[in-house]
Formats: structure tokens, sequence, C-alpha cells
């Protein structure tokens, strides 16, 4: 240790949030450096008072997803793709839907045919 690391390692004790103003700068390089997510560098930020925490909201969660369902908008996953890869995800299994809402699509459809039948 040889950069500003060094003045940090001196410095802060675990748990004080009251960095001297000179070395928040690199504590947050040092930080971010060290991070391995975007969000493990917000954590550890958060947790150092360095950044005002993002508000809590009662919203759902936000789950990561590429895709949404065409008709319930819930967030989806390719069928063929894991749940356990995809938390939080349905399957969109046709046109673009969750199979509940696939499901409810294709039984109107065959209503709509015996009705004309
Ligand atoms: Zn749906």
């Amino acid at each position: 240790m040889s950069g500003p690391e060094r003045y940090i390692a001196e410095s802060a004790i675990f748990g004080d949030t009251n960095l001297v103003d000179w070395t928040i700068a690199p504590a947050m390089r040092t930080v971010a450096a060290n991070a391995k997510s975007v969000e493990e560098a917000r954590g550890l930020l958060e947790m150092l008072g360095l950044i005002d925490p993002r508000p809590k909201s009662d919203a759902e969660p936000v789950v990561a997803c590429k895709r949404r369902c065409a008709s319930c908008n819930r967030p989806g996953r390719h069928s063929s793709e894991s749940l356990r890869k995809w938390p939080g995800t349905v399957a969109i299994v046709g046109r673009g839907m969750c199979r509940a809402c696939y499901d409810v699509v294709l039984k109107e459809e065959k209503r709509a045919r015996d009705d004309v039948a």
C-alpha cells in the first residue's frame, strides 16, 4: 500500500462513517475498484455513508429480465431458460405471453371456434 489507500487504512475504523473529507474520494475509488458489481459498490458506499441510500419503495422488487409478458407485463424469461437463472420471472410460452395469459387466449379462441361450428 503506497497510494491513498494507505491513509484510508490508517484513518478508517470499521463502523466509522465520519471519514475525513479528503479521504472520501479515494475511499470511493477503492470501493469501486474492489466491488464485484454495481450493487455491491452501492451497498458498500451506502454503508460507509458516502452516498445517500436509495429510498426503499413499496413497489414490487426489481426483477432482472429481458422481456415481459405481452399481456400481464410480468417479468419473463425464455421458456428454455431456468427459473434459477432468472428468479422472479415467468416463462414466456406463446405469442410473447406467460402460461396463464396464453391459456386464457387459447381458451377464448377455442370458444370462438366452437361457437362458429
Ligand atoms: Zn402473463
